[in-house]
Order: structure tokens, then sequence, then C-alpha cells
């Protein structure tokens, strides 16, 4: 009945655990939500303000496709500022949040034949948006102790003359890794005589890094002009449910998504259009004071994971996620004689026994790692932390 399309894809994998953790606080019983993907902050008060000005003003109706011209500008000075990135704003396209950025490029660049290479552990999404094309997601080892930096050797052997791109991204979710300059260097140099490569830096997370500075990959070489840079307001601005987000790359490419979107969805959200402007152009303080938190919350997590034996974390430059691997708790541990075997069924095992959510590995192409994130309080991330240990002290032989 339906398209072999739709049928390529999963739903998301963070649905099952949302509504298992649904379910304990309809019963009543104590939930700590370590599964979130966006920040516990309010929007700061003056892009609310913003938002009810544009309904007010009247701002209620369709934009152009691929953004406002005064959206498109204040990107274009975003960029600038905080990246050091030249574009104008007819290389810029305003989508419903990154997410729909990356999709529509995938749309438009891949299709049947064509191989992507995707870096695992890996955003949930990324390999469901290439199938989705008729595409072949190819998987490239990282190396959790180097932030999750590309295993390189790996790289160069699976790329061949059917790729057509690399997805990036640096900060990542799930990990928290941020590649080093050399690493992105390394990359680029790579592919250095591929210009049919395109390289998509997700930089979702871009103001999100602790005690290290971001480079947007494409200020390495900006005269490529096949990379494409997707950023976001969402996490930087506690943006999630406004839905803004949006591409900066080649001329002809942003005509092709913007012609893709356009038969979407119109065009994104108007009021959140206006709203977002005053969110690049306004005052810029909420950012660091969030990210300030988020690093402290960083810290407390990493200390409180010391405290669970037989489990390996590393400490991870941005983002709000940690990655822990729980492999000495897989395979070889029961409790009431049912084996725990892949991280899913631990993470639902800490879910029943402590209300402790948290997303498993398997999702994110890691099977012995569950993701936590610290995007919640330093009263959950403790009390979540402690529970953990003590579910797996549970644990039998
Ligand atoms: N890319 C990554 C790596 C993400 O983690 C997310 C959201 O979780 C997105 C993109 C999408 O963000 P947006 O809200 O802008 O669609």
């Amino acid at each position: 009945m339906f398209s072999d399309r739709i049928s390529r894809i999963q739903p998301s994998a963070t649905l099952l655990m949302t509504s298992k953790a649904a379910e304990l606080k309809r019963a009543n019983k104590p939930v700590y939500n370590m599964s979130v993907g966006e920040p516990d902050f309010s929007t700061p008060e003056n892009i609310q303000q913003a938002g009810i000005d544009a309904i007010q003003q009247g701002h209620t109706k369709y934009t152009p496709g691929e953004g406002t011209f005064e959206l498109k500008e204040a990107i274009c000075t975003k960029l600038k500022r905080d990246n050091n990135l030249d574009f104008n704003t007819n290389q810029i396209v305003v989508s419903s949040g990154a997410k729909h950025s990356l999709y529509n490029a995938c749309q438009v660049l891949f299709q049947k034949n064509d191989e992507v290479i995707i870096f695992t552990p890996y955003w949930v999404s990324f390999p469901d948006f290439v199938t989705e094309t008729g595409a072949k997601p190819i998987f490239v080892n990282t190396d959790s102790s180097k932030q999750n930096e590309p295993v390189f050797n790996d790289l160069e052997n699976k790329i061949n003359s059917n790729t057509k791109g690399i997805i990036i991204n640096s900060p990542s979710n799930p990990t928290g890794g941020v590649w080093s300059d050399e690493a992105i260097l390394q990359l680029l140099d790579i592919i250095k005589n591929r210009p049919d490569i395109w390289i998509f830096s997700d930089e979702c997370y871009e103001q999100l890094t602790y005690n290290i500075p971001f480079k947007s990959i494409a200020t390495f070489n900006p005269s490529l002009k096949n990379i494409i840079t997707f950023q976001s307001c969402s996490k930087t601005y506690a943006m999630t449910g406004w839905r803004i987000g949006y591409l900066a790359g080649d001329m002809e490419l942003v005509k092709a998504v913007s012609k893709l979107q356009g038969q979407g969805t119109s065009c994104p959200n108007s009021i959140a259009q206006y709203a977002a402007v005053e969110a690049l152009s306004g005052k810029q303080s909420c950012v660091l004071k969030m990210k300030n938190i988020f690093h402290k919350r960083r810290d407390l997590i990493l200390q409180e994971l010391q405290d669970i034996s037989n489990i390996e974390c590393e400490k991870p430059n941005g983002a709000f996620y940690v990655f822990p691997n729980f492999k000495y708790y897989l395979h070889n541990k029961s409790i009431n004689d049912k084996g725990i075997k892949t991280s899913s069924d631990l993470s639902l095992y800490i879910l029943d026994q402590t209300g402790v959510v948290t997303v498993a590995g398997d999702s994110f192409g890691a099977p012995n790692n569950i993701r936590l994130s610290y995007a919640t309080s330093d009263a959950i991330i403790t009390d979540a932390c402690r529970h953990i240990q003590t579910a797996l002290l549970k644990l039998k032989n």
C-alpha cells in the first residue's frame, strides 16, 4: 500500500522511551528524564516578545519560501560575527529547523547508487535521511578516545567513485565530541580532488563547546563550493519548538533546495522567523549564560559517573550529552534470569528499576553505549546517576 520510500525509514528511536516514561508518570512513579534533546530553559524574553510583536503587527502571512529577506540578512551577519563566514542572502535557505534543512539537502543531492558517509556514533536521523533518497549510508568508525574524530584509514577505505556526500556533526549528538582542526584538515585533504562530494557540516551545537573555540568547517577553505553549513536557533536560543534552522552554501544548491521547500511547506513559520531575527541580532548574553550552565552540568555528570563501577565515559568538549560505554553490563549479566544483551535491554531495565529515562546507543549505531543528556537540573543529574549505579549493582553475573 505504501511507497518503498516510506518503508525504508524507521520511526524516531527516542519515541519508545518517551512513551515508557509517560506510562511511569501516569502511574505516579518518579521519572528522571535524561533523554531530552533540548535545552530545559525558556526561550529568552526578548525573543518571546519579538514573536508576540510579530503576531500583533500582522506578520502572520506566507513569507518567501526560502525565508524573509530580513532573517536571511540577520543570518549572514551572524555567520560573519560568530563564525567568520562570508555569505550573501542568495546563499541562505531558512527551514523549519535544521532537521528540515538537512532533509531537504539530502533530497536535492542524493539518489539511488549514491553513497553517503556517516560517522558512527551518528545522530539517529542521518541514516534515515539518506536511505529515504535511495542512496546508501556508509558507516565510518570514530575514535571515542579522541572526541570521536574519524578513524582515517576507515574513511579512506570507504570513499569510492559512488561517494556523493559526507555528513559531519561536530559538536556531536550523541557523543558530545568536538573535532580538532587537525582532524577537519585531514578530512578536507583526503577529498581535495573530489569536488563532487558534498560535505554537510551540521553545526547545531556550534555555541556549545567548553574551553575550546568552535570553528565552522567552511572557514578552513572558504573557496570550496561543496561545503554546506547547517545551523539552528533551536539549541543556541532554547527555541526548539519555534522550528527555525537554516543552511548556507552554494547559490545553485540554494535555488534547488528553495524549489523543493516551496512545494513542501511553502515557507517556514512567519512568526518564528521574526523571533529568529531578534534571536540572532538582539543581545547575545543569554547564549553565554546557558552555555556556562551546561558547562557546569557537564562537569557534574562526569563526576557523578565516576562513582559507577565498570563504565567508561570520555569527557566530551561540546553539546549537552555524555555517551558512556556500558559494555561490562551487557551479555554477561542478568536480572531475574532475564538476559541483558543490548543497550536497549539495559536502558529499559534502568527505566523499569529506577525511572531514569536514557536513550540506548543501538539507535546511534553504538550498541555498547547509552546516551545521557544533561539538559536538566543538577538535582536530576545527581539522582539519576545514583539510581543508575544502584540498578547496575543489582545485576548478577
Ligand atoms: N542535528 C542534530 C545533530 C541534532 O541533534 C538536532 C536536534 O536534536 C538537529 C540537527 C535538529 O535541530 P532542529 O531543531 O534545528 O531541527
